[in-house]
């Protein structure tokens, strides 16, 4: 794919998004992601991790509609959204899945998503190796909190690692693929991880 078509194409959504109203972007790479993997369903209860600034969960919101409960975390404040509860909170300490649990008053989850991204240093192999950290703490968010049978979506960055990690989650899931939406900027060296059906 040409330099050229992947800025059309990142300037188209863009404009889609502005048009929308949704808040990022990658608003599009989930709902590519859930059209095609079924990953969240109407009524779900769903914790959203890197939520800021909403994206993520406007559309989560939308698919599980009144019935389901979402909550996001993120480092910065995200500006509300009707019945979404956000925690400004930072995922690499243990304590924050803590207080996810509190606010789920301990009731287990159907989907754990995760678009978090660390900042970015500039150097690949340690960028890398951050994201897939990011990832472990995802998973241990699904290690705490995720229901049997419940989906995990995991945003990471290509690279030595990611085969390592997944080989760590694939015992405990029935389906693992990596998934390129198409709303991704196709320059981009990241990728999702979809865990389908949580075997714990
Ligand atoms: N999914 C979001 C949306 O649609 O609006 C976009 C997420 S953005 C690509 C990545 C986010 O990960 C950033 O907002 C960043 O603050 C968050 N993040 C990075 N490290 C984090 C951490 N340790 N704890 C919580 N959030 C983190």
């Amino acid at each position: 794919m040409t330099r050229w078509y992947t800025e059309k194409k990142r300037e188209h959504y863009y404009k889609e998004a502005k048009k929308t109203g949704y808040r990022a972007r990658s608003a599009f790479k989930l709902k590519q992601i859930n059209k095609k993997y079924n990953i969240l369903k109407k009524g779900d209860f769903v914790v959203d991790l890197g939520a800021a600034p909403g994206g993520w969960s406007q559309v989560a919101k939308e698919i599980i509609g009144e019935k389901g409960k979402l909550v996001g975390v993120d480092l910065l404040q995200i500006k509300p959204i009707k019945d979404v509860v956000f925690l400004k909170a930072d995922m690499t300490k243990d304590s924050t899945i803590e207080e996810i649990k509190e606010i789920f008053a301990k009731e287990k989850v159907d989907a754990v998503i995760s678009d978090m991204s660390p900042d970015i240093s500039g150097k690949y192999s340690v960028d890398q190796a951050r994201s897939i950290y990011l990832c472990r703490q995802a998973f241990k968010t699904v290690e705490i909190l995720l229901k049997p049978d419940g989906n995990f979506i995991c945003k990471v960055f290509e690279g030595e690692d990611l085969k390592e990690f997944i080989n760590e989650i694939s015992s405990k899931f029935k389906i693992i693929k990596l998934s390129h939406p198409d709303a991704s900027r196709k320059s981009s060296s990241e990728v999702y991880i979809i865990a389908k059906s949580y075997n714990p």
